[in-house]
């Protein structure tokens, strides 16, 4: 009953009774809980994870609701809910380095999981090591004897390189190394990575779990015993605890979450399908397409791909990218992704016209998220704007 994804979005915490049968959970928009008695206050001080409620930074009635819905969905037993995806990367990592470790990295993660890897952490005498993860052996390589984490994103969200969890999560496990994953591009609709073995799982709920662009929040799911320790310490001394109101619009966000998947990935293929048979499109990338190098390991751990794909026009100039991404009427120049609206970021804009090359297929990279449009009204954008290029 636990798996399933009707029940623990219909459902799943909802204790209407405590809340005058009201079908949407309310807001306990609330900094601090009253007690009648000295022995449970104290029991609290004690022991804020397992204690009543005593003060929103640290647990919420309407963000337990969240907490028990988000955990479930991922596989989890416990989960905390930040205030945003980078708050939980910063957590998770910090939870499980202290001065003289070393981190194995998946190249390229998120860009705040690469400033805490390059400035924050040599500060505190924590090294790492990126590796190509497309290749196991590469984590087994770079390991060392003080490394303490692997951390993965899986797929990443702008080239779509794949780990294989499971064989990473088996070598991990005989090592004693912690194993964290980025998994937002999936959701916990789509990859179970918890279930191949990985300790900690986190997500920018920002994206499709909010699934509105109207909120900034992040998840970590993983064993109690894990959780709470995360809870204890980096929760609660970083004050990143998510608010009332933004739990409430993620518990909204995600009684569609499935639905919305289902319609973007849908859309999706179809765009995909439309521009891998484009003349000026030199390559498309996205997961689920059987072109993809990485397409057999995609659909042996991933059960859907969602709206992000990367194209790569043939040689064309700066402006021709800049003009492409303008001429778009429905794709939004925007960064995120996950809400209902389509959108388009290309390499270049973070790169300045001087260092373009125009030879270089990773300079040409524009990365389109698919929203909840129709799929003809986005083709036949992305027709016109590729007829000007
Ligand atoms: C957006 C994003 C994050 C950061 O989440 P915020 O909620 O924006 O802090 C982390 N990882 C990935 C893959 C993301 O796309």
């Amino acid at each position: 009953m636990a798996d399933n994804i009707s029940f623990i979005i219909n459902q799943l915490a909802e204790d209407r009774e405590l809340y005058f049968n009201a079908v949407a959970p309310p807001i306990i928009q609330t900094s601090n809980f009253v007690f009648n008695d000295f022995k449970t206050l104290r029991e609290t001080f004690a022991d804020e994870f397992s204690g009543e409620y005593i003060y929103t930074k640290s647990k919420n009635p309407t963000v337990d609701i969240l907490r028990k819905k988000l955990a479930a969905l991922q596989g989890a037993e416990d989960c905390v809910v930040t205030n945003s995806g980078s708050s939980a990367i910063f957590c998770s990592i910090l939870a499980n380095v202290k001065a003289g470790d070393h981190i194995v990295s998946v190249a390229k993660p998120y860009s705040w999981a690469v400033r805490m890897f390059e400035v924050l952490l040599p500060r505190f005498q924590v090294t790492h090591t990126y590796v190509d993860g497309r290749e196991v052996e590469n984590f087994m390589n770079a390991t060392q004897a003080n490394t303490t984490l692997i951390y993965l994103e899986s797929p990443n969200s702008f080239n779509f390189h794949l780990q294989d969890l499971e064989a990473i999560a088996h070598f991990a496990k005989s090592k004693n190394i912690t194993t964290i994953i980025d998994n937002s591009y999936c959701t916990p609709l789509y990859q179970k990575p918890h279930h191949l073995g990985i300790d900690l799982c986190l997500h920018s709920a920002t994206k499709y779990i909010a699934g509105h662009s109207d909120t900034v929040a992040g998840v970590i799911t993983g064993s109690r015993e894990r959780i709470k320790k995360i809870f204890d310490s980096e929760l609660l001394n970083s004050g990143t605890s998510i608010s009332p109101f933004n739990a409430w619009l993620l518990i909204r966000g995600l009684r569609t979450l499935e639905i919305r998947l289902q319609r973007i990935s849908e859309t999706t293929l179809k765009v995909v399908d439309f521009l891998k048979n484009h003349p000026k499109i030199e390559r498309v990338i996205y997961p689920f397409d059987p072109d993809f190098p990485q397409y057999e390991l995609a659909t042996k751990q991933m059960t859907g791909a969602g709206g992000l794909l990367t194209i790569i026009p043939k040689s064309v100039d700066y402006q021709d990218i800049e003009r492409f991404c303008l001429s778009l009427k429905n794709f939004l120049l925007a960064v995120s992704w996950g809400g209902h609206e389509s959108l388009v970021m290309p390499k270049a804009a973070g790169m300045n016209p001087e260092d373009y090359d125009k030879n270089n297929p990773e300079h040409r990279m524009i990365r389109l998220y698919i929203g909840l449009e129709d799929a003809d009204f986005l083709i036949e954008d992305l027709k016109n704007a590729l007829a000007i290029i």
